[in-house]
C-alpha cells in the first residue's frame, strides 16, 4: 500500500539545473573569477552533489589559475561557503522572477495527492531556501504546505548518493520504506533512495537522460506519461509500487 511519495527537487520537480548553472556563473563574475561553467563541464560537475562540494571539487580537479580569496586568516572552506550563500541568493531571485515551470505531471500529482490519501515529502541536496522559492514560485504561497516533510541540504551530514536525506524524510514521515515511493531523476538520487530501501521511479531529465537506472522500479520521461491527470498518475504509481520487491 502506497502511503507517501518522496520527491527529489532539482531535475525531478523542475529542470532547475540551467538556473543553478547561470547563478554559479553570475557569482564567479561578481567575484572577479574568470571561471565559466558551460553545459558540458556542468554535466560532469553534477556528479558531485551539493553546491559547496561542487565548487570545492572544481578547485581541486580543474586547478583554475584564479581561486577565491580566503578572507584574512580565513579558510578556503569559508570563502566557498560565502560564495555559495551568494549563489543561493541569486538563484532564488531568478526562481522568484518566475523563470521556471514544474515538469509535466508534477503539479497534478502534488495537488491530487491528499485526495488520493498519499502523503508528500521532499528529499533533496539543494538548500532549503531553494526548495521554498521553487515551491512558492510554481505552486503559489500555499505550495510549501502541500508537503508534510522537507528534508533538504545541510540537514544531513552526507549528501546523495548517501541514503541519509531519504532516511531523514522517512523518519519524519514515521513510515517504513516499503510503504513509500521515491521519485528521482539522477543516478546519484536513485542510489540514495535505494540505499534507504525505497522503490524508486525515475523521470529522466535534461542532464541525466544518458544515465542508466538499473535499480529503478520504472524509468519514464515525465510523470505525465503515466496518466491523464493527477489521480490517474498516482494510481499508476501505486500499481508500480505494488510490484516492488520488498527490501
Ligand atoms: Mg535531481
Amino acid at each position: 500500500m502506497l502511503e507517501a511519495l518522496i520527491l527529489d527537487v532539482d531535475g525531478t520537480l523542475a529542470e532547475t539545473e540551467e538556473v543553478h548553472r547561470a547563478a554559479f556563473n553570475d557569482v564567479f563574475r561578481e567575484m572577479g573569477l574568470d571561471w565559466e561553467w558551460d553545459q558540458s563541464l556542468y554535466g560532469r560537475l553534477l556528479d558531485v552533489t551539493g553546491g559547496k562540494e561542487r565548487i570545492a571539487h572544481y578547485i581541486a580537479t580543474a586547478s583554475p589559475a584564479m581561486v577565491p580569496k580566503a578572507s584574512a586568516g580565513g579558510e578556503m572552506a569559508d570563502a566557498i561557503a560565502a560564495m555559495h550563500r551568494r549563489k543561493t541568493d541569486i538563484y532564488n531571485q531568478m526562481v522568484a522572477s518566475g523563470g521556471l515551470e514544474l515538469r509535466p505531471g508534477v503539479e497534478a500529482v502534488i495537488r491530487a495527492a491528499r485526495g488520493a490519501g498519499v502523503r508528500l515529502a521532499i528529499a533533496t541536496t539543494t538548500s532549503l531556501p531553494n526548495v521554498e522559492s521553487l515551491l512558492r514560485a510554481t505552486l503559489g504561497p500555499e505550495g510549501l504546505d502541500l508537503f508534510e516533510v522537507i528534508a533538504a541540504g545541510d540537514m544531513v551530514r552526507k549528501k546523495k548518493p548517501a541514503p541519509d536525506v531519504f532516511l531523514l524524510a522517512l523518519e519524519r514521515l514515521g513510515l517504513p520504506a516499503e510503504r513509500c515511493l521515491a521519485l528521482e531523476d539522477s543516478i546519484n538520487g536513485l542510489q540514495s533512495a535505494r540505499g534507504a530501501g525505497l522503490a524508486t521511479v525515475v523521470t529522466k531529465s535534461a542532464y541525466t537522460a544518458h544515465q542508466r537506472f538499473e535499480s529503478a522500479l520504472s524509468v519514464t520521461g515525465t510523470l505525465a506519461e503515466l496518466g491523464e491527470d493527477g489521480a490517474a498518475i498516482i494510481a499508476a504509481l501505486s500499481r508500480l509500487h505494488a510490484t516492488a520487491p520488498v527490501g
